[in-house]
């Protein structure tokens, strides 16, 4: 087959690059590339299929969730804070690792970064709670030591949900 013009191979080269053309059109295609920048470039936009806009909204759902998340980890940080004292301790000891867990879901990586939150928010909530209760030292002791509980706490949940990401990772098939 002699040469093709740029019209000819525009129009044959859907039809090649979804594998449909024939044997001659196909080699008349790539002999016309080999020698014309103009449709190579063509062909070019043409053989990556676009991918879907999934990615786009799968992001701004996980935008989304993550917002919530946070919400949901600040306002159990705080009501973990504000009950640390009394029976309320008990509840912490299961809210804290979802707080971890969910942070790591919500963040990824990031999620290591909610345990150091706990403890900051833990600390200055107790810390001024008792302070203005009692005393400044009192306040700053009992901020550490609830801090680093629940931190420690958030911390194994944020674990537990990475080890359960992980696992559920593998099976996916990809
Ligand atoms: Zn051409």
């Amino acid at each position: 087959m002699s040469e093709i013009s740029c019209g000819i191979c525009a129009d044959l080269l859907p039809l090649v690059e979804d594998g449909v053309a024939s044997e001659d059109s196909r080699r008349a295609v790539e002999q016309h590339l080999a020698h014309c920048a103009a449709c190579r470039r063509l062909a070019g936009d043409l053989s990556p299929v676009p991918p879907p806009d999934d990615r786009k909204i799968l992001s701004a759902v996980r935008r989304r969730l993550a917002f919530i998340a946070l919400a949901l980890v600040l306002g159990g940080a705080l009501l973990g804070a504000g009950i640390s004292g009394g029976s309320g301790m008990f509840y912490n000891i299961l809210l804290m690792p979802c707080i971890g867990a969910v942070g790591l879901l919500a963040f990824g990586k990031k999620g290591w970064l909610v345990p150091p939150g706990v403890f900051a928010a833990t600390f200055v909530w107790t810390a001024v709670r008792d302070a203005l209760q009692s005393s400044l030292a009192v306040g700053l002791t009992g901020g550490v030591f609830f801090g680093m509980i629940y931190a420690v706490l958030c911390a194994l949940g944020v674990l537990a949900a990475a080890l359960l990401r992980f696992a559920l990772r593998k099976e996916e098939p990809t």
